[in-house]
């Protein structure tokens, strides 16, 4: 059963502190699926954590999350980099698609599902809407001749292309001209819908200046698109005419519907697509914002299905100033990084260095730096020296926080602040909103020098209110830093999964009952050197 927002709206994110928690909201959340013809780099790591976090960020709200990713497996470029390893193109996805598995693992990524586009349910899914779009008389036959990007799988026209020499702009190389006979969606009959639909619905896409682009792309006015391919055997036949196979966007779009059973029986046990769809968000590039903002609500549109309550498009992680690709050889591998700053010191990089919707430029350099700054001086540091005095000054076991402490006014705004970066999927001012907690506390601290005062109630009171402070830090952190915010967790004594705290509710203060020893272990962030 679906559960309508306006139970569980705004009203509850934005609630103070200490308020009551609704019922559990159903949210969908999907990245996008990944093209196997290349190894999971960079970028797409970029993408799948900001994904994870925001899942996790809302379990801790209670609601019931499917976040999905996947690997995208037709069409030209693989066929042909099968061919170029002597592989059939099965087995050469079959090859690729576990190291994204792989990788997502590494990455303490807690999708619920995988989907890879040779499946059979999504097979059925596509044949489903690709019927239903013909069936309303938005897919037709004609020839097509254009400019064709082959990596892009896009035709360009000439004023869309670097001049001289007709190059992609994405891909700086020459395209190609091609003409045959496709189906092609009639996209040029939705502006007007699509226009409607965006004007009902003005924070679907966030965040707003990415929004304003894709609007700009239909104001500009829409031009149909193929949708179909003779020239190619790698792909999904279409249900009507089976020598087309279906080209790029409705076999991959569609993945979003065919991991919630679209087009298949629903009694698979997990309930019919109805219950979660329309999806909460796709996260995506700005690179595929024509695609998934424009192509893909008038695909449902026509096909009789409502279109996602969100998206949230998310910049290029550049790496030199360039964007991260194969073709441009400049890729960085996610794993590598792991090594240098630790697991969840990467996610942590990722996800408060840049704001989502902006371009980062990722540095080694850089990488240090935050992680020094933030996770060994600030959180680290915090952890540590309050360990430290605890073990020194009250016997290495936890004191109970000032009910009236100045933290408590700094910890709820901190909260407040968090929630409303979460909200509009910015990550990196939810996480400074709980760094505001953290230096405070590490000021609360250096005001009071209680590791030069004798032990007794001034200490203890103290030494409880960092405690404390540290407790709703370890929720607060927990979406980007799931390991680190359950070291924390254990060492100031608390007991059971930080993820099983529950918001507003556990970031209230004055929860920490102390009386628990408090451990101070090795550095959970030891300082770097570049
Ligand atoms: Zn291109």
């Amino acid at each position: 059963m679906v559960r309508t927002v306006s139970i569980n709206g705004p009203d509850r994110r934005t609630s103070s502190v200490g308020a009551v928690t609704d019922a559990a909201k159903r949210l969908y959340v999907t990245t996008p699926i990944y093209y196997v013809n290349a190894e999971p780099h960079l970028g797409h790591a970029y993408t799948t954590i900001i994904g994870d976090a925001l899942t996790r960020w809302h379990r801790l709200l209670g609601d019931d999350v499917k976040f999905l990713t996947g690997t995208d497996e037709h069409g030209l470029k693989i066929q042909q980099a099968a061919e170029a390893a002597g592989l059939s193109p099965q087995d050469f996805t079959d090859s690729i698609a576990p190291k994204f598995v792989e990788a997502w693992k590494r990455l303490n990524i807690a999708n619920d599902d995988f989907i890879r586009t040779t499946e059979p349910r999504h097979k059925a899914a596509v044949a489903e809407i690709l019927q239903r779009c013909y069936d309303a008389g938005d897919i037709e036959l004609d020839v097509f001749q254009g400019l064709y990007c082959v990596p892009c799988e896009l035709y360009y026209s000439e004023d869309e292309l670097i001049q001289p020499g007709n190059l992609c702009p994405i891909h700086q190389r020459p395209v190609e001209y091609f003409e045959e006979e496709n189906y092609f969606f009639r996209l040029s009959r939705f502006e007007d819908r699509l226009l409607d639909w965006y004007a009902k619905h003005p924070t679907a896409m966030k965040p707003e200046h990415r929004g304003n682009e894709a609007l700009g792309l239909i104001r500009g006015g829409l031009r149909d698109f193929s949708i179909s391919r003779t020239s190619i055997q790698w792909g999904i036949p279409l249900p009507w005419d089976p020598k087309h196979v279906t080209y790029v966007w409705f076999d991959a779009l569609t993945n979003y519907l065919a991991a919630v059973g679209y087009g298949q029986a629903s009694d698979t046990g997990t309930g019919s697509y109805e219950d979660w769809w329309p999806a909460d968000y796709h996260l995506i590039g700005k690179d595929i914002v024509r695609q998934h903002c424009v192509y893909w609500p008038a695909m449902l549109m026509s096909a009789g299905i409502e279109p996602p309550k969100g998206w949230a498009i998310g910049g290029w992680l550049l790496s030199g100033g360039e964007k991260m690709s194969k073709t441009s050889g400049n890729v960085v591998n996610p794993l590598d990084l792991i090594d240098e700053v630790g697991l969840d010191g990467f996610r942590y990089y990722v996800l408060a260095d840049t704001a989502y919707g902006n371009d980062g430029d990722f540095t080694y350099e850089g990488l240090v730096a935050r992680y020094n700054s933030d996770l060994a001086n600030n959180l680290g540091n915090l952890l540590a020296r309050v360990a430290t005095v605890v073990g020194k000054k009250c016997d290495g076991v936890g004191t109970r926080p000032d009910p009236s402490s100045p933290l408590a006014a700094v910890a709820a705004t901190a909260y407040t602040d968090t929630v409303a970066g979460w909200d509009i999927v910015q990550p990196s001012r939810a996480l400074d909103a709980t760094w505001q907690l953290i230096r405070a506390t590490n000021g609360h601290l250096e005001a009071n020098e209680p590791w030069k005062a004798e032990p007794g109630p001034d200490v203890d009171r103290v030494m409880g209110d960092a405690l404390e402070a540290l407790r709703i830090v370890a929720i607060l952190v927990q979406p980007a830093m799931p390991d680190a915010a359950q070291a924390v967790w254990e060492r100031i004594g608390m007991t059971g999964q930080v993820g099983d705290q529950r918001l507003p509710d556990a970031a209230a203060w004055g929860q920490y009952a102390g009386g628990v020893a408090v451990t101070k272990g090795d550095a959970l962030f030891p300082r770097l050197t570049v």
